[in-house]
């Protein structure tokens, strides 16, 4: 299939990356080019890794790599293309502007869907004169070991482009499950209230960071505490979506912590900042919990 994917941070690599090693011609665009160029770094590492533990060969190496085109312009880079997926940066008034363009540039039968974490697809989708065609493809992070791939279906989205997205994540390797557009899709309204309720609980101080994160990982298998994986999405990330929650179903159980808005106010973003409820010792992979909130 001729792809086109939109974006080349931290999801748009990775989204290539899984479509050019299944065999599919992907265009990389991204208007920011040393974004481009990192995301083309990425995807050679990652590939890297790949084949020194034998888990795919020099040769897919070098034909994924082959499939893979960069570009920094949707203009001429989508207009041949049967399937384009965004994966820019989350901005509400972004993703419309780039689907529109999207819309006007496409062939009329090519797909466009969005990785969006909490925007609503059929928003999107009625923002282009093909809402049949507009899809939610949630890949997860990291995408070429992530198993799910949430397909979300927006109020107009057909039923068998829904089918041709299922049918897709399966030969890419992934697991799909369809879900409907409603705030927050199923991941995300269920793993941020309790992200949400893990930083309340630190905040009220009935826990420390280390306490909070070993309950969730030894008592319910977790294999990341909430407050790790928060820094890990981003804590910016983490108050978009609750914010969307919030929002969207007007229920006062969504309203983000008091002290998630001041982290992200500060520019303790998580991982992507260095700070946040942890801080990565530097050189190693080891976590230590920041001097903010050591007990
Ligand atoms: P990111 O900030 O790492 O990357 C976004 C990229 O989009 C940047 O490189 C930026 O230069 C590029 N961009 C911005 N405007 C553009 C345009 N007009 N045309 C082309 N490229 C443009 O963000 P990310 O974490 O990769 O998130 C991308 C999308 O994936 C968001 O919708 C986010 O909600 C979603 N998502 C993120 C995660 C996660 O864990 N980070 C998980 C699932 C879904």
């Amino acid at each position: 299939m001729k792809v086109a994917v939109i974006g080349s941070g931290t999801m748009g690599n990775g989204i290539a990356h899984v479509f050019a090693m299944y065999g599919h011609e992907v265009n990389l665009i991204d208007v920011n080019e040393k974004a481009l160029n990192k995301g083309i770094e990425t995807i050679v590492k990652n590939l890297d890794r790949m084949v020194s533990k034998g888990a795919v060969s020099e040769e897919d190496k070098q034909a994924t790599l082959s499939r893979l085109k960069p570009a920094t312009s949707i203009q001429g880079a989508v207009e041949d293309r049967e399937l384009v997926v965004e994966a820019a940066t989350e901005n509400v008034a972004l993703k419309l502007a780039i689907f529109k363009e999207l819309d006007e540039r496409c062939a009329s039968d090519c797909i466009l869907a969005s990785n969006t974490s909490s925007i609503s697809l059929t928003k999107i989708g009625a923002a282009t004169k093909r809402p049949t065609q507009v899809i939610g493809m949630h890949f997860m992070n990291p995408v070429p070991v992530m198993k799910l791939v949430e397909v979300i279906r927006g109020y107009s989205t057909s039923d068998e482009v829904t089918e041709t997205i299922m049918s897709l994540s399966r030969q890419l390797g992934k697991v799909p499950v369809e879900v409907n557009d409603y705030p927050g899709f199923v991941a995300n309204r269920i793993l941020m209230p309790m992200i949400n309720e893990a930083i309340y609980t630190l905040y009220e101080g009935v826990a420390g960071v280390e306490e909070i994160d070993t309950v969730m990982k030894l008592g319910m298998a977790h294999p990341m505490g909430p407050l790790q994986l928060a820094d890990f999405i981003g804590l910016d990330v983490c108050l978009a979506i609750l914010k969307v929650l919030h929002d969207g179903f007007g229920n006062p159980k969504y309203a983000p912590c008091p002290l998630l808005v001041n982290m992200v106010e500060a520019g303790q973003l998580g991982n992507k900042s260095g700070m946040g409820f942890y801080i990565l010792i530097s050189g190693s992979k080891q976590l230590e919990v920041s001097s903010k909130f050591k007990l």
